[in-house]
Order: structure tokens, then C-alpha cells, then sequence
């Protein structure tokens, strides 16, 4: 089973374009082990970790959802890290996949 983080932030829904709070976004990066972030906040490595610290700017996918105004069940976002802090969360109406971390 794969572990992640959790993600909450006021974001606008890429479906329905109403803002909401997705207070489940699940991303993987740092030390994961359902650890939950809000925007702003830096990232904890430890022992079980995925990527790796310290790195200037990267993406990385996220999976929310169900959103609270179109119940969609699975919204998706792209996280923005920046040297380890939680910068940025963007919706995308596609699955952005696995691969962003690069
Ligand atoms: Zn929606």
C-alpha cells in the first residue's frame, strides 16, 4: 500500500470552476506518512521518503475530492514545492500522473 501526505487548501475546482477547500488533497513527496500540509508549509524528510530535499522548484501531482459543489469524485491538482514549502496548488482537469516529480 502506498503511503502519501495530505494536502488542504482553498482551491478552485477544475470541473466546476466553484472555489472549495479540498482538505484531502494526496500527493507524495518528502517523508510520507499521512502527514498533513496547508499552503506555506515545509516539508518534513525522515526515514520513508520519496524525492528529495532541498530542491529548488518542482511539481508534483495531487489527487482530491470529491468536490462539494459538482461531486466530482476525483479532482486533480499539481503542487508547486519550492526548496521544500508547499508554494503553490493548481487545478488540472487532466490525471497530470506520475511523472511530474522529474
Ligand atoms: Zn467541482
Amino acid at each position: 500500500m502506498g503511503l502519501f501526505n495530505i494536502l488542504t487548501a482553498n482551491v478552485a475546482c477544475p470541473i466546476c470552476a466553484e472555489s472549495a477547500r479540498f482538505d484531502n488533497i494526496q500527493f507524495r513527496y518528502g517523508h510520507t506518512r499521512q502527514i498533513r500540509f496547508g499552503i506555506g508549509d515545509t516539508l518534513i524528510w525522515n526515514g520513508n521518503n520519496v524525492g528529495q530535499p532541498g530542491r529548488s522548484c518542482l511539481f508534483v501531482p495531487g489527487i482530491g475530492g470529491p468536490c462539494p459543489h459538482c461531486q466530482t469524485t476525483y479532482v486533480y491538482f499539481i503542487i508547486k514545492i519550492v526548496h521544500d514549502k508547499i508554494e503553490e496548488v493548481t487545478p488540472t482537469a487532466d490525471d497530470p500522473g506520475d511523472d511530474l516529480a522529474n
